[in-house]
């Protein structure tokens, strides 16, 4: 899985997606939760959330981030892309390693294998064999590339009990900028 993997911070970077030399190991390693915008996105394309994922608990999520598990969000969960019997998105096709929903991908698949903040790259994931190729490029460049311009980053879609989600919202959009 991603998590307690990430190195690096700059302004620059050079990144070239080979995903037919890695056979798309993005979509293998990678643990997709969804925001607000990608749960959208999917009702658009007509895709069932509970077809295409499954629920973790949030504090579970947290602990994959290294952060300490918060008691007010005991009870809720964060919705992750389903993976096929050999461990890879069930959006990948198998045929061709590429993603099925490519233009409606999730925010988290875009930003791959980069964590950016208002200062620039926050984070690159080392597992990704496409930094250090192609063009060095400044964050909106790459942004334009990874096809982010103009969407947001958000917290993760929070599920569960609804009068517990009202006051968890706050302190999970918080935890989640300290996170990245
Ligand atoms: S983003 Fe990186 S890990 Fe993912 S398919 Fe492209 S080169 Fe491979
Ligand atoms: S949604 Fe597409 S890009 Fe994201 S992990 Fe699945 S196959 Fe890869």
């Amino acid at each position: 899985m991603v998590f307690g993997r990430f190195f690096g911070k700059g302004q620059t970077s050079r990144f070239e997606c080979v995903y037919t030399e890695c056979k798309s190991l993005c979509c293998k390693e990678n643990l997709v939760v969804l925001n607000e915008d990608d749960a959208a996105a999917f009702e658009r394309l007509g895709i069932k959330l509970a077809d295409a994922t499954e629920n973790m608990g949030l504090n579970d999520f947290l602990s994959l981030l290294g952060s300490t598990p918060i008691k007010q969000l005991d009870g809720l969960e964060v919705v992750c892309l389903k993976k096929d019997a050999g461990g890879n998105c069930r959006f990948l096709d198998s045929e061709d390693g590429c993603c099925k929903i490519y233009d409606d991908r999730p925010y988290f698949c875009r930003e791959f294998p980069f964590k950016f903040s208002k200062g620039g790259i926050k984070k690159k994931d080392p597992i990704c064999p496409g930094l250090g190729r192609g063009e060095e490029m400044d964050v909106s460049a790459l942004k334009d590339v990874l096809g982010l311009s103009g969407l947001d980053v958000k917290a993760p879609l929070l599920v569960g009990d609804e009068s517990k989600l009202k006051t968890s919202k706050a302190l999970m959009s918080m935890v989640f900028r300290l996170m990245r």
